[in-house]
């Protein structure tokens, strides 16, 4: 059984005692999250939230990248979220590469280069990459500047959530 299939059945256990049919779609804490896509970083555990409650957007590196935005802008202003968290981690897979690496290594082993992605945002230190997603947000035009967006580094190896300090 291919692990589709077994993720399948757990579905379809769910399903037995599904109980959230009455949720309506706006996030009911109005809050949206950016996140790193990491497996280890549950965000609804670590924040205490429940279906129906935030938005979480999620990405390689928790980047704000276009479409991270997109989706942000769609929250607030479409759904009525008035908060946002970045939320990066220790031992992050994006420091362990470097974009023009990865690059050059996908095109030899394809033989063909491709246009997108133009970029894949690696980093080497997350609290300043978690800076500059929160200042990315907040220079938006499209986000006003009322919404607080503050940015956060989760520990792998202890669970805890530590503000990054020094944001603008
Ligand atoms: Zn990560």
């Amino acid at each position: 059984m291919s692990v589709t299939d077994e993720v399948l059945k757990a579905s379809s256990n769910y399903t037995k005692d599904f109980a959230l049919g009455h949720l309506p779609m706006p996030p009911a804490r109005k809050l949206a999250i950016l996140a790193c896509m990491d497996a280890r970083l549950t965000v609804e555990q670590v924040l205490g939230l429940k279906t129906g409650e935030a938005h979480i957007v999620r990405n390689a590196g928790g980047i704000a990248t276009e479409d991270a935005v997109r989706s942000l802008i769609i929250s607030h202003h479409l759904l009525g979220t008035q908060e946002f968290m970045v939320i990066n981690h220790t031992d992050c897979g994006m420091l362990t590469f470097k974009d023009e690496e990865l690059a050059a290594k996908l095109t030899r082993e394809t033989g063909t280069a491709a246009l997108a992605p133009a970029r894949f945002y690696a980093f080497h230190n997350v609290e300043q990459n978690v800076r500059d997603q929160v200042q990315r947000i907040k220079s938006h035009p499209w986000i006003p500047r009322e919404i607080p967006v503050r940015g956060f580094v989760y520990d792998v190896k202890n669970g805890t959530l530590r503000e990054v300090q020094g944001q603008a």
